[in-house]
């Protein structure tokens, strides 16, 4: 098991794991409900984390994720479909899909 990425965005940890799954990469989600369970941990050890099953897949998970989250940073873009206010590493609306514009 090897650990891809790992935010305290929940939808940015599902976001990155569909991601890879569509790539069939097999990866799973760690942590995912840590941060209501453990509220006196610090805030690095309560972060979302995805896991890759087989470390050869390392490279390949890199690139998607590379490309996926490093494209668009900086400030937070509303969506056009539905208004939602989405994370810069997000090119695609977590909530309705519509993809990003600008
Ligand atoms: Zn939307």
């Amino acid at each position: 098991m090897k650990r891809i990425y790992s935010s305290h965005n929940l939808a940015a940890v599902h976001h990155a794991r569909n991601l890879l799954e569509t790539e069939g990469i097999r990866a799973v989600v760690r942590n995912e409900f840590l941060s209501s369970a453990m509220g006196d941990l610090p805030p690095a050890e309560c972060q979302a984390e995805v896991w890759l099953l087989f470390e050869k897949d390392l490279q390949a998970a890199e690139t998607v994720l590379k490309n996926a989250f490093s494209l668009k940073s900086g400030e937070p873009w509303r969506c056009n479909g539905c208004g939602e206010a989405c994370e810069a590493q997000f090119t695609q609306c977590w909530r309705c899909g519509a993809f990003r514009e600008n």
